[in-house]
């Protein structure tokens, strides 16, 4: 990537972080916050519009209305209800939550509330069964430390976690009610002007904050970021869906560099007179019949049609490269996309995609173009085809003032897509069915006085305790294993270091090959710790245990144990194996001595592996050999 000095571009982020809360029900009913991955309903409902309970309709609403999706709901009975389902009303608020964000709220020495109303936030993708979210102040003000310096902290929030997107198709949307209602802490913090890689030690300060209350989830997906940026004070771009620490500073430097190259092409547009009217637009579905394109004959047998928007003066400025990869051109093919539409092209690309020089030659003439005129040409059905050009021209004026300001989607490659308009100020409306919930002193009381020990004292106090290493301390803290940790080192019968590393490591490694770490319950792990801890399993199992549960084969440790030939095996047996190994081997051993082990222990772990633990076989061998 081209260098870019963030100082001098302007560069502003400010970060939201929702946090799940680590409790046993969900926020306004009892559901217990577990995911499923099995589900025994499914149930329809139609997008909702979100004309707001103050009357007026929300861009980002009406956006998503154009693309009219049906909504599918997937419902288990053990982590959802009727609340979930929009045909109850909601129950009172959890209590462990409302604790929970109060401690929160306490540690960024943030001013609690002494009433908390709840409100509707208007949710418009359908992740949500009412078409909104339940959110609650809970504070405001108050700072963070990180390195030093205190950053701002605007607010405190407590609310319910959406639904869980399972899949997303052209004109059905699939959510899993599992997360819908989980409660969750969310953090405004104020915008800061600082490096991303400054932002990720911030991110990271919050993140071991909340985790060292220990009373919040773990693991990926338990915390996410939005993220607002902006660079010279134009739109604020809000990217949502950030889950990593590193994929956060990758994504800053790619917004920063997106948002100053469109900055860079503003300034280009503003020499040109760029007008787009109504005549500019052109149906040329008959003069394309012919067209050799695949993609074309593909859209007019779905009976598509295709259209040209004439953009005069704009040669060579869809495909203009202020950085690589960030043009005009690009922009418009994500906007494009979101109406499920495929086929876009820009007169800076073509020739290309089987659309030949006579076509574009064609649409020359048709268009009256001039050389210094550009043109895009769209394929698609109404009435989405419509709204897509409108939303093209839009954007294509809206191309010299700068930066767009909206709502953006992260990438797991670090970068952003165009997700929607931003959403309208009126989004929040009061909640009618819960009154408004005091907090009294006492409970702002025992909320400071239970300010948990900072991460740094809660990482030296496992290090001390479990005699870890920091790294590994560090590892497991953070890691969503550190309650089944403790539970597994409770007996003192497992190695912590052990423990440590199989959690931290050995389980990572086997996620990235490929494995599923959802299968693996917690319940599998403590089984196995346990049967290590009796001598019945070789540690050498445990991976292989969890490999073969990880990648479905097994359901259940015991299983697993039958499939992968995994057995405790007796000290009896083992002596067996080993005395008729001895005694075909005889001449071997008188000859060489203590130096035929090697050998030996060759032979013998390949009847024995899996069965039990290599250091065992050599012991035992070594006894017998030397008493020969
Ligand atoms: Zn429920």
């Amino acid at each position: 990537m081209t260098e870019i000095d963030f100082e001098k571009i302007g560069l502003k982020v400010g970060l939201e972080i929702h946090q799940q809360l680590n409790t046993s029900k969900k926020l306004f009913c009892k559901c217990k916050p577990v995911d499923s991955d099995e589900y025994t309903e499914k149930f329809s409902r139609s997008l909702r519009t979100g004309k707001s309970e103050l009357g007026e309709l929300d861009p980002a609403a009406l956006f998503e209305k154009t693309k009219s999706k049906k909504i599918n709901y997937y419902a288990n009975s053990q982590s959802s209800c009727l609340v979930e389902k929009d045909e109850e009303p909601p129950h009172d608020l959890d209590h462990d939550a409302k604790k929970i964000s109060l401690l929160i709220s306490s540690m960024l020495e943030s001013k609690i509330f002494s009433e908390i109303h709840v409100m509707r936030k208007t949710v418009i993708d359908g992740s949500n069964t009412t078409g909104f979210q339940r959110t609650m102040l809970v504070s405001q003000g108050g700072n963070l430390k990180v390195n030093g310096k205190k950053i701002g902290v605007q607010a405190v929030c407590l609310e319910e976690d959406a639904a869980k997107l399972l899949k997303d198709e052209q004109n059905e949307r699939n959510y899993s009610l599992d997360r819908l209602g989980v409660p969750l802490v969310e953090i405004a913090l104020e915008p800061v002007s600082a490096k991303p890689s400054e932002v990720k030690e911030i991110a990271l300060a919050l993140g071991r904050l909340l985790r060292a209350t220990r009373m919040v989830k773990r693991g990926i997906g338990s915390i996410r970021q939005d993220v607002n940026i902006s660079v010279m004070n134009s739109g604020v771009v809000e990217v949502k869906g950030v889950q990593q620490l590193d994929q956060l500073e990758k994504i800053i430097c790619y917004e920063a560099k997106r948002q100053y190259g469109l900055i860079l092409i503003a300034e280009k547009l503003k020499k040109l007179s760029i007008t787009i009217t109504k005549e500019d637009i052109f149906d040329i579905t008959e003069i394309f019949k012919a067209c050799e394109s695949k993609i074309i004959q593909n859209a007019l047998k779905l009976k598509a049609k295709i259209k040209v928007i004439r953009v005069r003066n704009f040669s060579g400025m869809f495909g203009f490269e202020p950085y690589p990869a960030i043009r005009l051109g690009k922009e418009i093919a994500q906007i494009v996309r979101f109406f499920g539409i495929g086929g876009v092209f820009h007169s800076d690309e073509l020739p290309n995609y089987g659309i030949n020089d006579s076509d574009v030659d064609k649409v020359k003439k048709h268009l009256e173009l001039v050389d210094e005129d550009g043109f895009l040409l769209i394929a698609g059905e109404d009435p989405k085809l419509d709204y897509a050009v409108n939303s093209i021209v839009k954007r294509i004026q809206d191309a010299t003032n700068g930066v767009p300001a909206e709502t953006r989607a992260a990438t797991q490659d670090g970068e952003t897509v165009f997700l929607r308009p931003r959403p309208g100020a009126s989004r929040m409306y009061p909640e009618t069915d819960i009154p408004s919930i005091s907090v009294i002193p006492a409970e702002v009381k025992l909320a400071r006085e239970n300010i948990p020990k900072s991460w740094d004292e809660s990482i030296a106090e496992i290090q001390k305790k479990y005699a870890l290493n920091p790294q590994l301390s560090e590892q497991i803290f953070d890691s969503e294993y550190m309650e089944l940790f403790e539970k597994i080192c409770k007996n003192k019968k497992n190695s912590p270091n052990f423990v440590a590393s199989i959690l931290c490591s050995s389980i990572t490694n086997l996620e990235r090959q490929g494995l599923d770490t959802t299968l693996l319950k917690p319940e599998h792990i403590i089984e196995s710790f346990e049967l290590l801890a009796s001598g019945k399993i070789p540690k050498e199992s445990l991976e292989i245990i969890f490999e073969n549960i990880m990648s479905g084969k097994s359901e259940n440790v015991s299983i697993a144990m039958q499939s992968t030939d995994v057995s405790s095996m007796s000290e009896d047996e083992l002596n067996g194996i080993l005395d008729k190994i001895i005694q075909k081997n005889m001449e071997l051993v008188k000859k060489l001595g203590d130096n035929a082990i090697t050998t030996l222990m060759g032979i013998a772990m390949k009847q024995v592996r899996g069965k039990i633990s290599g250091q065992a076989v050599n012991v035992l061998l070594r006894k017998k050999i030397q008493e020969l």
